[in-house]
């Protein structure tokens, strides 16, 4: 038998603001609301957090650099065990495919956790258009507004080594006209 509490649910919107200091701290700026639901539920020793967070990021391109609004809008369920060592007794539940975190402190903070799950939502490499020129390497242009008079780079072959290297030694094989 399992002791499982009645689920606590909480809201938080930017009106709180620690949220703001989450997001300041995680050095992003957000657009309009930020909405984040959250259901705790404890069993035993496990707290078992589903989330929702649903918020408006700028986010500076990863090739141009010029900010570009982000959606997020993404479900989050990390789970939470009290204790040090993880592999202790085994749990009850089947938690062999689920990612849980230890904890041996008294108390977790869920500012850190939505910290968490807001940094594992984060793209890698944002980018404002599939299309996005970048900026140029050598002048730093913003490719998507106007070409630069900087000449192409020609990418250099790895085989440019053997340019001009004469092979000596073998016949030339005349090709045969029909
Ligand atoms: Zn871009
Ligand atoms: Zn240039």
């Amino acid at each position: 038998m399992h002791e499982i509490k009645e689920p606590l649910s909480f809201s938080f919107s930017e009106e709180n603001g620690w949220l703001k200091a989450v997001f300041t701290h995680l050095k992003l700026s957000f657009q309009g609301p930020v909405s984040i639901g959250l259901e705790i539920t404890k069993d035993k020793d496990i707290i078992f957090f589903q989330g929702h967070l649903k918020v408006s990021l700028t986010l500076p391109c990863s090739r141009c650099v010029e900010n570009m609004a982000y959606e997020i809008d993404e479900f989050f369920s990390p789970v939470f065990a009290h204790g040090k060592d993880p592999h202790r007794e085994k749990a009850e539940l089947s938690l062999e495919d689920l990612d849980i975190t230890y904890f041996d402190k008294d108390e977790i903070d869920v500012g850190e956790i939505i910290e968490e799950q807001v940094g594992l939502l984060l793209p890698l490499k944002p980018l404002c258009s599939e299309r996005c020129q970048g900026l140029c390497s050598a002048c730093g242009q913003n490719l998507n507004e106007k070409r630069c008079s900087c000449k192409k780079e020609v990418p250099v072959s790895p085989f440019h080594v053997l340019k001009g290297f004469k092979v000596t030694g073998t016949k030339k094989i005349k090709k045969k006209r029909s």
